[in-house]
């Protein structure tokens, strides 16, 4: 059982993936945590009840971080059931993969809705609070993808380099307010993301990778733990890639 700490953090996406072993770990770190998913609430309530064992407040809330108005609902309830938020990580998103001739408009636009305008959404409603409590950490999830961009994926690669530019950007407006804001890249990691792929994808991805595999959701949620910790680093982003090679 963790000590809790009074400190306070939401996840988005936190229901399954990476977003699922950032909470256990927040969770493990002695946060009270909240976090939300779109559509699954089964998924969800296994996280609250698996959880509930940690000594620390744990509440699932349902919102869709594409929707600014369920963003601000979703900060609202966090924080009557919690408490100030002092750290916030984004970690809902989703892919739609195709060639750029085959993309359909609303594939593109579900893909950067939900990852940039999810990601704005949220960082826009926390942070004045953080602003005027001088104080408060953002990571957000991004992806190597967004780093070197990936074929089939100019949508998802779009949206994941946009984060890293308002990150960037976000981190230099809001460090005199002692606010940190930073970057998470992963390369392939085990989640129901990448569950899909088929053998031959899989295969290509584990030779591209010299660590020879993929990586596990509790290996992103450590660095984003250290993240969380790391009182003097900001505006970074940090690949967590087994040594990915493009
Ligand atoms: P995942 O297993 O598919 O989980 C996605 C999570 O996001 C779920 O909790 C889902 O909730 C939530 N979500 C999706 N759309 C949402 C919306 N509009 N509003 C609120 N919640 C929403 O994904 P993952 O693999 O953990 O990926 C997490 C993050 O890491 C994503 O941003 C992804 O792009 C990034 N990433 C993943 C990989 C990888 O290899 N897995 C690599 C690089 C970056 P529901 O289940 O309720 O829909």
């Amino acid at each position: 059982m963790s000590a809790t700490t009074g400190r306070v953090a939401l996840v988005t996406g936190g229901s399954r993936g990476i977003g699922r072993a950032t909470v256990l770990r927040l969770a493990r770190d002695g946060h009270d945590v909240a976090f939300c998913y779109r559509s699954r609430p089964d998924a969800a309530q296994e996280l609250e009840k698996e959880a509930a064992e940690l000594g620390v407040r744990v509440v699932g809330l349902q919102a869709d971080v594409a929707e600014a108005s369920s963003v601000r609902a979703l900060v609202a309830a966090a924080e009557d059931r919690l408490g100030a938020i002092d750290t916030v990580v984004t970690s809902a998103g989703i892919v739609r993969d195709q060639p750029l001739l085959l993309m359909k408009d609303e594939d593109w636009h579900q893909v950067l809705d939900t990852n940039l305008d999810g990601t704005y959404h949220v960082c826009r409603s926390v942070v004045f609070e953080m602003m005027k409590r001088k104080s408060g950490c953002i990571v957000n999830i991004s992806s190597v993808a967004g780093v070197y961009g990936n074929p089939t994926q100019s949508n998802y690669s779009a949206s994941k380099a946009g984060i890293i530019g308002f990150t960037k950007a976000l981190a230099k407006e809001v460090g005199q307010y002692g606010i940190r804001a930073n970057v998470v890249a992963p390369g392939f990691i085990e989640t129901d993301m990448t569950s899909g792929l088929s053998d031959k994808v899989r295969e290509q991805a584990v030779r591209s990778v010299p660590l020879r595999r993929l990586g596990r959701p509790e290996e992103v949620a450590d660095m984003v733990s250290f993240l969380v910790g790391a009182e003097y680093v900001t505006g970074a982003v940090f690949q967590i890639d087994g040594g990915i090679v493009v």
